[in-house]
This record gives structure tokens, sequence and C-alpha cells, in this order.
């Protein structure tokens, strides 16, 4: 797999940046777990692609750590200022639908071998049918979280190029793409 065709796709796709990164750059935490739980998002319970719905954390470090490449990408939007809430909304949505245009343009490439995790909360309808205890919608296409899976994105960001956070009225959305290289060798 041509690695800068793949992170290409990624940027053609409307990603900010996208960057390789390897399985042992990856950090992973439990933590997480209790992060989510704190509910700061207002998501946990609250959506089928979030804790807890979303799984165990343990099998799905497991499952994460089969992967040994990934895909490191990142969206930046702007926002009025630090307390614009609808903003930060607004730029998760945004970027779901990016992560939506990435996972048509590598799946055909990666096939079913590739996990793909992106923001918290789905964004894809306006309010997840969790809400109303109904089954997700979209199933095909939901994508879980990164922290999820216990992804500590700043952490595994720092052996990348790609910035946590990009100047002052700002937010930055993550995603990331993992697959294994022999799939497709
Ligand atoms: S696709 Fe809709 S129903 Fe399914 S997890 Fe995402 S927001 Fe919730």
């Amino acid at each position: 797999m041509d690695y800068e065709h793949l992170t290409r796709l990624f940027t053609d796709n409307g990603a900010y940046k996208a960057e390789l990164v390897r399985q042992s750059d990856i950090v992973l935490s439990t933590e997480f777990r209790d992060i989510c739980a704190g509910n700061g998002c207002g998501n946990f319970g609250k959506c089928w692609m979030c804790p807890p719905d979303v799984g165990e954390i343990g099998p799905m470090m497991e499952q994460l750590r089969r992967y040994p490449l990934g895909i490191l990408y990142q969206t930046i939007g702007q926002l009025e200022d630090s307390f614009d809430i609808e903003g930060m909304g607004a730029a998760g949505d945004a970027h779901a639908q990016v992560s939506q245009r990435i996972q048509r343009a590598v799946k055909p490439l990666l096939g079913e071998h590739m996990l793909h995790l992106t923001c918290g909360g789905c964004h894809l309808c306006p309010v997840c049918a969790k809400r109303d205890d109904q089954p997700c919608r979209h199933p095909d296409l939901a994508l879980p979280s990164l922290e999820s899976y216990g992804v500590d994105v700043y952490q595994t960001s720092r052996a990348t190029s790609l910035r946590y956070i990009n100047g002052a009225n700002t937010v930055t959305y993550f995603g990331m793409v993992l697959y294994s290289e022999d799939e497709h060798a």
C-alpha cells in the first residue's frame, strides 16, 4: 500500500492533515472509560457509538492492537469564541461527514480489514436513536469514538506532525483508520 497515496485520500476528502502512525505509537489507556463515564460531553449512555453501549474497553483495546498501522487524521473547525458550543457541535457534524467521505474512499482499498474510529457522539443523526431506546438507524455507517477504544489522542498525536490544539477560537477533531498492510500486500 502506497502510504502517500493513502494519506492523500484523507486530505482529498476533507481532512486538514493525515499521517501514518505505527501500532507502537498508539497510546491506549483504560482510564478513558472513566473519563467517558464522567459524561462531560453528555453522550455517555446516550449514543450507540459511545460507552457503555459501544462495548467493553478491554476486548476493544485488544481488537485495536491487532492492526499494525493507522492513519491519524484531523479536521479544524472555527469558533466564534471558546464558549461557542453551537460551533463545536457544527464542527463535530462536519468532522463526521469528513469521516464518512474517508470511509467511502478507503474501504475499497482496505476492505473489511480496517477499523475506523472518529470523534465521539457519532453525529450522523440529529438525535441518536439511543436516546429513545431505538436501534441504531445506520449500523453500517456509524463509527465508534477513538476514546471508546481507549485511544489517548493527545499522546498519540505527539508521534506525528498533527497538533492537538490549533489556535484560539478553533476546535480540532481527530479520527484514525487502523489497518493491516499484510491483508493488502
Ligand atoms: S447512526 Fe444515528 S442512531 Fe446510529 S449511533 Fe449514530 S447517531 Fe446514533
